[in-house]
């Protein structure tokens, strides 16, 4: 069970959960891991799945996109979504199409537990950014309504590097990461507005496009030089989450720098990157 802890001052919240700390590790030993609970064949070292995009039976080979309670939660209620059969891959170089699965797994398993609490879906990708497993995948946390969420609120809309029918992508002024972007329904043009449980199918393509544009956008921003990153040659780290309440987004912060004593001491961030010039260096950046 894990443990809530508040503090009356600041109304924040710690979860104890001190079984994670026994998760494998393959940040010890990447690259190559030969028995990746994660790749197609190996089913049976996950817990039972709980939904699977794709052919074959439960727990067997033949998925596309595969849904498994973790082994090691956070939260009590506490999944992963395996993005692909692919153990290299992630948003930025799978297909489009199966981003827009990652997408309909993301939804649908938001809608399975939009009753259970407030449901937080994030990425960790590279290992210097939380992942302890390499093959890509994402993570949905359920957390009681009683916890209060220290998360930020859709900022306006400001800095913008593109849009599309149904999404419009930013570097909001009140960016804490340097080249911080952002993604939000583009209420105009009818962008579903409410919970992203509540965005339907036929707006998903739009949003995997977006998705996959901004983090291909990033990548470049950081091959071509303009911003250099703490961890290795190559390494291209980042989280994203999608925000839990009304007015949803999602919040891409690559994370090219590492957060320090003055942060931790002060509660400030300190952005090296002016977000107005990083979204005009974003969408110039040909993709
Ligand atoms: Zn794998």
């Amino acid at each position: 069970m894990a443990k809530y802890i508040p503090d009356i001052g600041s109304r924040r919240w710690v979860i104890i959960a001190p079984g994670r700390s026994t998760r494998p590790d393959q940040a010890e030993k990447k690259p190559t891991h030969p028995a990746c609970p994660f790749c197609e064949g190996n089913e049976a070292s996950t817990p039972p799945e709980v939904y699977r995009i794709g052919m074959g039976e439960k727990d067997k080979p033949g998925w596309q996109v595969r849904v498994v309670p973790n082994k090691y939660p956070i939260t009590d209620m506490h999944e992963v979504i395996i993005h692909s059969t692919d153990d290299g891959k992630d948003i930025e170089d799978l297909p489009l199409d199966q981003v827009t699965r990652i997408l309909i797994a993301y939804r649908d398993r938001y809608r399975a537990h939009d009753n259970d609490g407030q449901v937080l879906i994030f990425c960790n990708h590279g290992f210097a950014a939380g992942a302890s497993l390499k093959h890509p995948h994402s993570q949905l946390v359920v957390v009681p309504r009683q916890i209060n969420l220290d998360a930020v609120s859709r900022e306006p809309v400001a800095n913008v590097i593109e849009d599309n029918t149904f999404y419009i992508t930013y570097c909001p002024d009140f960016s804490q990461w340097p080249f911080e972007v952002w993604i939000a329904p583009n209420p105009p043009a009818g962008g579903e507005d409410g919970k992203f449980s509540s965005v339907p199918d036929s707006q998903l393509a739009d949003l995997s496009l977006v998705l996959q544009s901004a983090l291909r956008r990033i990548r470049k921003a950081q091959d071509d030089g303009y911003i250099r990153s703490v961890h290795e040659a190559g390494a291209f780290v980042y989280n994203y989450y999608i925000y839990h309440g009304e007015n949803w987004f999602i919040r891409i912060t690559p994370r090219f720098v590492h957060r320090a004593g003055f942060e931790l001491g002060t509660g400030l961030n300190v952005n090296v990157t002016d977000p107005t010039e990083a979204a005009r260096i974003l969408r110039e950046i040909q993709i």
